[in-house]
């Protein structure tokens, strides 16, 4: 029930911090799509496949520069996954270094701040989530006794409490 919640869990704790981004957008500079030069500020980024459906948090395969206009479109379905992907590989390898050069910092970021939080990186992205213990629903293995129904005379048990029932109940 909750095992998709935990994977999904462990890639999160991986985000983009808004200081990657930047770089991100400073290194490639402008809109991959229709290719307008903007400034880190205008520019978006957009995940090819999203991170819900399970797309990573590449900068180099999976996340894209875009202007607003062409972010509007990447969401409508105007382009496909595949199409998305193919504007990466126009990058020149100037700007390729450049975001390997990040997703390095990257992965050494994330490999000491393992230990406990990241408490450096003051932006909202790099707020580490919690793992939150989900206990798991097991259902007690509840086995059947074996019940063996004893041959029992039964006595007259409610021989007395059947006169108390039978009382009638004065009403008011
Ligand atoms: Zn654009
Ligand atoms: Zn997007």
């Amino acid at each position: 029930m909750f095992n998709s919640f935990n994977e999904k869990e462990d890639r999160r704790k991986r985000t983009l911090t808004t200081a990657q981004l930047k770089d991100f957008k400073a290194a490639v500079g402008k809109c991959e799509i229709c290719g307008e030069k903007l400034p880190i500020s205008v520019l978006q980024h957009h995940h090819i496949r999203p991170k819900e459906k399970g797309g990573s948090d590449n900068l180099l395969t999976n996340v894209i520069v875009v202007c607003g206009t062409c972010h509007d479109k990447a969401h409508s379905g105007f382009y496909t996954q595949k199409q998305l992907r193919e504007f990466l590989k126009k990058r020149s390898k100037k700007v390729i270094e450049q975001i390997k050069a990040i997703e390095r910092r990257r992965q050494n970021l994330s490999k000491k701040g393992k230990s406990k939080g990241s408490k450096k990186e003051g932006d909202i992205f790099s707020i580490e989530i919690p793992k939150i213990e989900i206990p798991k629903m097991k259902m007690p293995k509840i086995e059947m006794p074996r019940i063996e129904i004893p041959e029992i005379n039964i006595p007259d048990l409610f021989g007395s409490g059947k006169k108390e029932k039978g009382r009638k109940r004065r009403s008011k």
